[in-house]
């Protein structure tokens, strides 16, 4: 049963081969038995109800009662939330996020919380309050970050699937580091109503999954309009669950700015090879440029500390986070609660979001920024009126090891370089497995204009077919 996909278990529980608790109770203890340090909650007995539940009743809902992993920056009622942060140690969230409560309804079961960076900030979730999570395919390397615990979570086959957030890369990357499929939906199809703030005009829910067809089931129910959030859109045409194996008159741009020196010679080979299986489904592919995307660490690293300074003023231990008895004054009390509560990158986050706005500094950092993502946005528009898809590595490396980032946080927002580009311009991309090199995962990145969800699935799922990635962590051989 473990080496199940999503949509295996699904249809393993329509036929009655296996009822729900049986499944419910097998992942609880693989999620509980957690040498990767996915999980930062496990709900052993919420997820036992629930699946006792679901077996009692006369009808089965559409998933049947199959197991799910939730990143921990999704507020879940009652279930320990902590964004990965101390601040919010212990804090149980009055109301479940939308998307979450979508999928429960579905009849998915939410068997625990994953690790990740605090507060969604970082690649590698080394960041976490809580230590790493480690990568299935080399412990001494990090999984990507910040929805590391959501990937490892996939990748170590402890859950079919998970929910991860997007930022400016951090459901993309850690899936790419664990050879997992990632997809960070266009900005504004899932709601963000109970998704613990980061940067608000980039954040977005989205699928980690083993096949493109899982991504495409799990983000079919929770896309849509939700009153909660006046960001979330109509959707207006269903998500599809892909079929197709061809690629035959689609027209593929290879961003020739994300294919540069920075990108390692086997995740570069990886990727031409994966562009030439393209070509032989019948794609045209064709060099395209993305002038500015090479600014896009830049506008990235200004827009989201920005935002990111003002969501988490909110944790000042009145609102949220730990209320010491023992200050003297308000301030005392406020620079207590956050000096202790928050990590060193947070820290470093919201200083520099802080100066960014502040005035005298507004114009040239944070206006100035957000010129540039506009240029960035009218870029993708200048390739979409030639391509239908964009191709890039989603990762220009392969995971890394444990502390070679840590010290340099500029090495750090370079691992992200591939996939902010469409973070700022509110796109959809996807990241599929596409090889190894040296023995760990490549993954390749398709991105497509607004609302392509249907059409990028439709391509992953073709790719992935020709890819034939079957490899798995050797966690499977255990
Ligand atoms: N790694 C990027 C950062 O640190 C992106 C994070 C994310 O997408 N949440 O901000």
């Amino acid at each position: 049963m473990r080496d199940l996909t999503a949509e295996e278990s699904i249809r393993a529980l329509h036929s009655g081969e296996v009822s729900a608790t049986e499944m419910v109770e097998a992942a609880v203890g693989r999620a509980s038995d957690d040498p990767w340090n996915s999980f930062l909650a496990v709900d052993a007995n919420g997820a036992r109800a629930r699946a006792a539940a679901i077996d009692a009743a006369p009808e089965r809902p559409p998933f049947g009662g199959v197991p799910i992993a939730i990143k921990d920056v999704l507020s879940t009622r009652d279930l320990t939330t902590t964004a990965g942060s101390r601040i919010l140690e212990g804090f149980k969230p009055l109301y479940t996020a939308t998307c979450v409560e979508r999928l429960e309804r579905a009849g998915a079961i939410v068997i625990g919380k994953t690790n990740m960076d605090e507060f969604a900030m970082g690649s590698s979730t080394e960041n976490s309050s809580y230590g790493p999570s480690l990568n299935p395919w080399d412990s001494g390397r990090v999984p990507g970050g910040s929805s590391g615990g959501s990937a490892t979570a996939v990748a170590a086959r402890q859950a079919p699937w998970s929910l991860g957030s997007d930022t400016g890369g951090s459901i993309r990357q850690p899936a790419s580091l664990c050879g997992v499929v990632g997809m960070k939906p266009t900005y504004g199809a899932v709601s963000r109503y109970g998704l613990i703030a980061f940067a608000s005009s980039l954040d977005q829910v989205g699928p980690l999954s083993r096949t493109v067809r899982d991504s495409a089931m799990l983000l079919k129910h929770i896309v849509g309009r939700d009153p909660c959030d006046s960001t979330s859109l109509d959707w207006w045409k269903p998500i599809e669950v892909p079929e197709t194996d061809t690629l035959a008159g689609m027209r593929i741009g290879v961003v020739e700015e994300l294919m540069a020196d920075g990108v390692e010679p086997g995740v570069r080979k990886s990727v031409e090879a994966t562009l030439l299986l393209a070509e032989g489904l019948g794609a045209e592919v064709v060099p395209i440029s993305l002038p500015n995307a090479g600014f896009g660490v830049a506008t990235y690293y200004l827009i989201a500390p920005a935002e990111a300074s003002t969501n988490l003023a909110r944790f000042d231990g009145i609102r949220y986070g730990p209320r010491g008895e023992d200050h003297e004054t308000l301030l005392e009390h406020y620079e207590r609660t956050r000096g202790d509560g928050f990590g060193p990158e947070v820290k470093r986050r919201i200083m520099l979001g802080t100066f960014s706005l502040a005035s005298g500094y507004y114009e040239a950092y944070y206006q100035r920024a957000q010129r540039v993502r506009t240029l960035i946005l009218r870029d993708f528009e200048a390739a979409f009126a030639k391509v239908d898809l964009v191709a890039s590595p989603t990762s220009p490396t392969v995971a890394f090891p444990f502390g070679s980032r840590t010290d340099d946080p500029y090495q750090m927002y370079l691992s992200d370089i591939c996939t902010l580009p469409s973070s700022l311009a509110g796109l959809p991309a996807i990241s599929i497995p596409c090889g190894l090199s040296d023995g760990l995962p490549v993954g390749f990145q398709l991105a497509g204009k607004a609302f392509s969800e249907n059409q990028l699935f439709s391509a992953a799922h073709a790719l992935e077919g020709a890819i034939g990635f079957r490899d798995a962590p050797e966690v499977m051989a255990a």
